[in-house]
């Protein structure tokens, strides 16, 4: 397939796929990619504008008429095949995806690729089994609801999971009979193209799926202010989505929005402390700290504080920074030089708010191939108060602070002291108490014992300032459906 020769070429022309075509946009204007591991140029995508979007509005309209009719179980074929042929050329679309984001080889062919593909396929079976209710009104009535698709979608992504994410919303807006306008991220739109060329192959018919490269600001509003487009499936930043809801809300689209976090891990004296510690480590360092989910607030009882800075920063010092495509790396870049610079700006800030840097805080030189890219130490900080904008703000990056508590509701009363309620980790071996914690957290998802164990049919998102909706499961196949409820007199 030749977008995922991609994997050959210096500097691509990535181009947008519009009715099961290529296109140059209108503008013809291209920006300019990085390699964030190596700060070089690889790419030119498109600078999409509204002209675009509204091309892509038409396609997907007119094959609207026709996949919305499709049999479910033709449209569920096609979902399936997708994930089979993500799963032939995953070793491709796990190079092009590190070389895009900069993260480590072995998380994009263990975790991202693979669940691009599964998104596919659970949302290709979901819909077989999707049914809707009956109310009878004994002697009266019937009542059935419909669940009939939206028309023309909207799926806005961000970089830190590029086909992960994009994956999760096209999958389920697609088996629900939706036809989508989606735009990744600009800064990482290679595996969307190569998903373009994978869906042709699969014989999603054209115009089903379009695919529209730019910036935010021009793409992504021109696609939250188009009167056809019926509803917005955002994950990004909360400031991004505060602007989506409003540029939608004289249209009535519908949202859905999945935005930053703030999450608290919460350790117990009484944990495993051995497990909990090694989750610790990647619940603050995966993927760079850059996963919405990852826990950047630690508060740990007192009793075991020390013992744990200690043997936590023994090992956040052992993890391996380095080139990302090698195998033994553990953190590679993060995703570009201005969020580098955003994340120092963060550190430095703690320093003046009184934090003291226990280990990590400086940009990370490499030798060779990447020492132009964008890399950062782990970082790990204490001394400093929950209410402080270091603990309030998210940094999203390889940051994280420890707080030591000393009862269940200090820790409990600082964990929910917080802008954000997307998801929190508790540590402990006490069952009444992880049940009261877990019912008492401001957060949408809650773990205890363990971290980002995803099952694809719960709900999935977060409240406060971390978004509006769920997603995940029954929950996406609602939000891509409107009901309609029929009433049969008797
Ligand atoms: P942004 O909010 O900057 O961007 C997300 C997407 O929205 C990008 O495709 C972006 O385009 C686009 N966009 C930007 N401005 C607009 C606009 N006015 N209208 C429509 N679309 C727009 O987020 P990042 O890409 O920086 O991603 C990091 C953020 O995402 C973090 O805050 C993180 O917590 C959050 N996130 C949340 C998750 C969740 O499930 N809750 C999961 C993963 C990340 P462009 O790239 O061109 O700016």
């Amino acid at each position: 397939m030749a977008t995922l020769n991609l994997r050959k070429e210096q500097r691509p022309q990535i181009k947008n796929f519009i009715n099961g075509t290529y296109y140059d946009p209108m503008s013809k204007e291209y920006i300019n990619g990085f390699n964030p591991a190596t700060g070089e140029i690889n790419a030119e995508i498109p600078d999409s504008d509204d002209s675009d979007v509204a091309f892509a509005v038409k396609a997907a309209k007119r094959a609207f008429m026709s996949w919305s009719q499709f049999p479910v179980e033709r449209r569920a074929r096609i979902m399936v095949r997708i994930a089979d042929l993500i799963e032939q050329h995953l070793e491709d679309l796990a190079w092009i995806e590190t070389e895009d984001t900069g993260k480590p080889i072995s998380l994009t062919r263990e975790v991202d690729i693979p669940r691009a593909a599964s998104n596919f396929r659970f949302f290709g079976t979901a819909i077989r089994h999707f049914s809707s209710e009956s109310h009878p009104m004994q002697g009266e009535a019937i009542n059935y609801t419909l669940r009939k698709p939206l028309g023309v979608v909207g799926c806005i992504s961000p970089w830190n999971l590029p086909l992960y994410l994009f994956t999760w919303k096209i999958a389920p807006a697609l088996a629900a009979g939706n036809c989508v306008v989606g735009k990744p991220s600009e800064v990482t739109p290679k595996t969307a193209f190569a998903l373009s060329e994978i869906c042709k192959e699969a014989g999603l018919p054209n115009g089903v799926l379009n695919i529209i490269h730019g910036l935010g600001n021009k793409v992504g509003k021109a696609i939250v202010e188009h009167p056809e487009i019926n509803a917005i499936s955002f994950t990004g930043g909360t400031n991004t989505g505060l602007e989506i809801a409003k540029t939608a809300a004289p249209s009535l689209k519908k949202l859905s929005l999945e935005l930053g976090g703030k999450n608290p891990n919460i350790i117990f004296a009484d944990c495993d402390f051995q497990k909990m510690l090694s989750t610790t480590i990647n619940s603050s360092f995966r993927n760079q700290g850059q996963i919405c989910l990852c826990g950047s607030r630690i508060f740990v009882e007192k009793s075991i504080y020390d013992r744990f800075k200690t043997e936590f920063i023994a090992r956040t010092y052992m993890l391996k920074v380095g080139d990302p495509m090698k195998d033994d790396t553990y953190m590679g870049s993060v995703i570009s030089e201005s969020h580098m610079n955003k994340v120092l700006y963060h550190i430095n800030l703690a320093v003046e708010e009184g934090g003291q840097i226990l280990t990590g805080g400086k940009q990370f030189d490499l030798k060779g191939r990447c020492s132009k890219g964008w890399f950062l130490e782990p970082t790990v900080i204490d001394g400093l108060p929950n209410s402080c904008r270091t603990n309030q703000e998210e940094i999203f990056g390889p940051v994280v602070t420890l707080i030591p508590f000393e009862t269940e509701e200090e820790v409990l009363r600082m964990a929910n002291d917080s802008p954000y309620g997307l998801s929190a980790t508790i540590w402990t071996s006490n069952l009444t108490r992880a049940h009261r914690m877990a019912d008492n957290i401001d957060a949408g998802v809650v773990w205890v014992n363990t971290w980002m164990t995803r099952d694809l049919r719960t709900p999935f998102g977060g409240m406060k300032g971390s978004g509006l909706g769920r997603e995940g499961g029954l929950e996406a196949l609602r939000f891509f459906t409107e009901p309609k409820n029929i009433c049969i007199g008797l």
